[in-house]
């Protein structure tokens, strides 16, 4: 193992990334191909107990500081949160496990169902795995809006029925326009951008007795219309990441019926990880995949 290099990626603060090269960590017992779900409960609480262990106060989370993450070549992890991957799901597939268990959380806690019309605020990566398990959970129309129009591209090749540009239209308006796409107000919106006009949007086109989900985080106070939510029986659910996604998400991959291969749209060995993220950082593309192992390089 000495000879090996661990090369990887680490967040010193804001705008300070530097790649260094860190010792390689021994395996525990039971190794495998595995994809890695990163919150891990560090004990038995409550919130453990009751299956929403996302909501433990003392989660790991690889990821978030102090906790580094795993970009690295050679990483160990808890392995109750590694989940085995089929032979026919590839570790690109398996890394984007994580994203889309984003969009199984938002669309369970929104109850998206058989013939569900659903409004998607965001075509980033966030409101894109959004828009492919609303479909795949039987939402019969969706619309999805967006600022960039090579986004709301994108959301048309993942099988948005409609798309809506919304560049200097306002919330009022933009729910106007969502009811006259589907023909009717959507019972589900997911806001995916944590933009206040967009939670705005969101309450005013969700339909009476519907659920507004928010998946975006942006600042910490936001005016909302919420007499308006509140009289017509809005409710407005959060999500905070995921939780029991990964065996579901990893079985769809397997079953080739959800293809998240188009989300990818750059690649960079783990080397040039600081213009991968200068990549992101510049709104190119939508998903930009590190490839650690230097001998996976290819999708
Ligand atoms: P992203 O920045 O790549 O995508 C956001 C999209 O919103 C972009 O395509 C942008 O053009 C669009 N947008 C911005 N302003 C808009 C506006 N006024 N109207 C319409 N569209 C607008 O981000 P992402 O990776 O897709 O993540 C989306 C959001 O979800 C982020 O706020 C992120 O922090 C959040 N997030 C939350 C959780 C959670 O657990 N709640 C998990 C992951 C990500």
């Amino acid at each position: 193992m000495a000879q090996l290099d661990n090369l990887a990626v680490v967040v010193h603060g804001i705008n300070d990334l530097r790649l260094e090269k860190r010792p390689v960590p021994e395996p525990g017992p039971n190794g495998d191909r595995v994809a890695v779900e990163p919150g891990v409960p560090r004990e038995i609480d409550e919130f453990c107990k009751i299956g929403r262990y996302n909501l433990s106060p003392t989660i790991f989370f690889c990821a978030t500081p102090p906790d580094d993450g795993n970009l690295c070549r050679y990483y160990t992890h808890n392995a109750n949160f590694c989940y085995k991957l089929p032979d026919n799901v590839s570790f690109e597939e398996g890394a984007l496990v994580e994203p889309l268990s984003v969009g199984i959380h938002a669309c369970g806690r929104a109850g998206v169902t058989l013939g569900s019309k659903v409004f998607i605020c965001g075509a980033g990566p966030i409101g894109l795995v959004s828009l492919l398990v609303a479909k795949m959970m039987g939402a019969s129309q969706v619309v999805i809006s967006d600022l960039s129009t090579s986004r709301l591209e994108k959301a048309k090749e993942l099988g948005a029925d409609f798309t809506l540009q919304t560049s200097k239209v306002r919330p009022e308006e933009i729910a106007q326009k969502v009811e006259g796409l589907l023909g009717c107000m959507p019972e589900i919106s997911i806001e995916c951008t944590g933009v206040e006009s967009c939670i705005q949007a969101g309450i005013y086109a969700t339909r009476s007795g519907g659920t507004l989900v928010l998946v975006g985080l942006g600042p910490a106070l936001v005016n909302v219309p919420i007499v308006n939510a509140a009289v017509r029986e809005v409710d407005i659910r959060g999500i905070f990441r995921y939780c029991n996604t990964w065996p579901m998400a990893i079985a769809m991959l397997a079953s080739k019926r959800l293809n998240v291969a188009p989300l990818v749209t750059h690649r960079f060995p783990l080397e040039q990880a600081l213009e991968a993220f200068e990549t992101t950082k510049k709104g190119l593309g939508v998903k930009v995949m590190l490839k650690c192992d230097e001998n996976d390089q290819n999708p």
